[in-house]
């Protein structure tokens, strides 16, 4: 049957009247539904047809309110620089791409609109280095995760990351095929639960690529991760997932790209694109124009709307919230392992969230993954941080689950194939999409930036290694990591390592003037980069006194003293004991 067939016997069972054009597999859809989910549903169905590259979903729905990046009525005249690759999206993935791109002699350059890289879904994430066992068998997702994960030793070593491979435990427990329990009599429904589903995932996983994966049954199960419930059945444990934090990853990334000549663009969104028949000859941002011979998009959840801007709309972003509850390290000790528990049918688009460790002693609950109308939408409900409480509990029901000290929220970038989109644009000789990274995104990055390098080579880009590179990146020193010794013989050269702003995280005056020395500007990116109001409190007592900091540091008036975006100040005139 031909692909316009397929997509007609689709939509055919549909009661609205949409129009299509298949064009070299890419499905364009047009008319309207009555709801956003119809939206999502046959945009997915279409998406899941064999042969279908890409979806660009032109349904509307009652109510659909159009997001659009806001282009200028005038082009703003001012040159900002000339260069040979530009990558749009300081995310995990815009990053990896500049810092593999630093390792050939090439004029690499980074454009980003936020105030900071990690912006994006980068900065909301679980922060798990997925092995590879979720995503199907024919998926880039598959391939580049399996790579992605295998490549974190190496990459966290030389740029000074933490990162552990603390390894995930699948759960199968009697409500892991609830729904098909009268399919299954008696006993047979346990004997399925103990060999015969193991064996299956196990399976799934040594095809997908994954090393070492083991079954655990038992008394070994309890061995390994005592706080489980103990109805558990049997356990699929795969040693090879590791954590990281992926926004102190990203700015090593960036740091370290910086360092090898990348020239970074902060604060500068790119609104337009001018072109020479099929070829981007330059980036229109809100500061100005940037020359260009190759353009990398990887805009995250508007790879999308920079793709229609180019000429080239082959795909379409469907947002999907994800949130999460992040508990205090005084847990730490609860949770060794990321733990799932499998349920059967699973979630048709999310591997189903969970509970990891992160690096840092925190324990995370989530995600959901619920499909939303807005990309913004970070909005968090009070049902929704019950449901998650509800739904994890089942396999911890001793850890005190309302003991969290912060909810939030991230939005995936979904395509209707699922699948990263990553390949030479159809309709643009010289940009590379990289695009619709949702997760296993942190995972993949490193091998997604090598994947995305080679592509750049097929597409005409000279790219001969850079005998300068420097891998390795210097952290920003941590009072708490030091022994006594040592913060002794800091503070006696340097009386601000024994000043502790942070009292929760410990961290000095003197951290954070190191990451406002490397370019943290906001109390966000002082945040990021040093832990100092991540704690317990969540910058409750911290905060006026990192403000103040800040302000001293980069002369700028306490009340002008960023939370992280324009118009994001914290105080709205003179603050109490500040000079007149
Ligand atoms: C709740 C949640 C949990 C997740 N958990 C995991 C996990 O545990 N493990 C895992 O591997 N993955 C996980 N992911 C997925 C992972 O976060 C993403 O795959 C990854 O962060 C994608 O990175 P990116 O660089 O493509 O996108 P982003 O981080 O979104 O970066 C895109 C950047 O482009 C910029 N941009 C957009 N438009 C413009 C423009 N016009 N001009 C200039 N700049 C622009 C944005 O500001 C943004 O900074 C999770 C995602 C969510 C939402």
């Amino acid at each position: 049957m031909r692909l316009s067939q397929k997509v007609k016997k689709v939509l055919d069972k549909y009661p609205y009247d949409i129009s299509f054009i298949v064009d070299g597999g890419i499905v364009f859809l047009e008319g309207k539904v009555e709801k956003h989910h119809e939206w999502v549903e046959i945009g997915l169905k279409v998406g899941q047809i064999k042969g279908v590259e890409g979806v660009v979903n032109d349904l509307s729905w009652e109510g659909k309110k159009r997001s659009k990046v806001e282009r200028p009525e005038t082009e703003i005249d001012n040159k900002l620089g000339a260069h040979e690759i530009v990558i749009i999206g300081g995310g995990i993935i815009g990053c990896s791409i500049a810092r593999e791109l630093s390792k050939y002699r090439c004029d690499v350059a980074l454009v980003e609109k936020g105030p900071d890289v990690a912006m994006g879904q980068t900065r909301a994430n679980n922060g798990m280095v997925h092995p590879g066992i979720s995503p199907s068998k024919n998926t880039l997702k598959r391939r580049l995760n399996v790579l992605g994960n295998a490549m974190y030793d190496e990459l966290c070593d030389e740029l000074n990351v933490p990162f552990k491979r603390v390894g995930s435990l699948i759960l199968i427990t009697p409500r892991t095929l609830e729904g098909y329990r009268r399919y299954l009599p008696g006993p047979l429904y346990n004997i399925f639960l103990k060999y015969l589903l193991p064996w299956m995932v196990k399976k799934k996983g040594q095809r997908n690529g994954v090393k070492g994966i083991e079954i655990l049954k038992g008394s070994e199960i309890f061995e390994y991760e005592s706080v489980l419930i103990d109805d558990v059945i049997s356990v699929v444990k795969i040693p090879s997932t590791g954590i990281v934090d992926p926004y102190a990853l990203t700015i090593a990334l960036y740091e370290n790209a910086k360092k090898n000549g990348v020239k970074f663009y902060l604060n500068t969104e790119v609104v337009d694109f001018k072109k020479d028949k099929k070829s981007i000859e330059q980036i229109l941002t809100d500061r100005g124009t940037i020359a260009c011979e190759h353009v990398v998009n990887a805009a995250g959840l508007y790879s999308d709307e920079i793709a229609d801007m180019a000429g080239s709309r082959e795909f379409t972003i469907h947002p999907r919230k994800g949130v999460e509850l992040l508990y205090n390290k005084r847990l730490e000790d609860k949770v060794d392992h990321c733990l799932a528990e499998l349920k059967i049918p699973s979630h048709p688009t999310s591997k189903g969230g969970g509970i990891n460790p992160t690096v840092h002693g925190n324990i995370i609950w989530g995600p959901t993954a619920v499909e939303v109308e807005s990309k913004e939408d970070t909005s968090v409900e009070k049902e929704t941080i019950h449901e998650i409480m509800e739904r994890y509990s089942s396999i911890l029901p001793d850890f005190p689950k309302t003991e969290f000290i912060r909810y939030f929220a991230g939005v995936r970038a979904a395509s209707f194939t699922e699948d990263f989109i990553i390949r030479a644009a159809k309709e643009v000789e010289n940009m590379l999409h990289v695009a619709a990274i949702q997760s296993p995104g942190v995972a993949s990055a490193p091998a997604v930036a090598e994947h995305s390098v080679d592509l750049l080579k097929e597409m005409g880009v000279v790219l001969r290694p850079n005998e300068n590179f420097e891998p390795d990146r210097d952290p920003i020193d941590r009072a708490a990591d030091m022994d006594e010794n040592e913060l002794k013989r800091r503070i006696g050269k340097d009386g601000r390592w024994g000043n502790i702003v942070c009292t929760c995280e410990m961290v000095s005056e003197a951290e954070i003037v190191q990451a406002i020395d490397r370019g943290a500007e906001s109390f966000d990116a002082v945040k990021r980069r040093t832990r100092a109001g991540m704690g317990e409190c969540q910058e409750s007592y911290c905060l006026l006194r990192i403000a103040e900091i800040i302000s001293e540091e980069l002369d700028v008036p306490l009340n002008e003293v960023k939370k992280e975006w324009d118009e994001s100040e914290f105080f709205n005139g003179i603050v109490r004991g500040e000079e007149q």
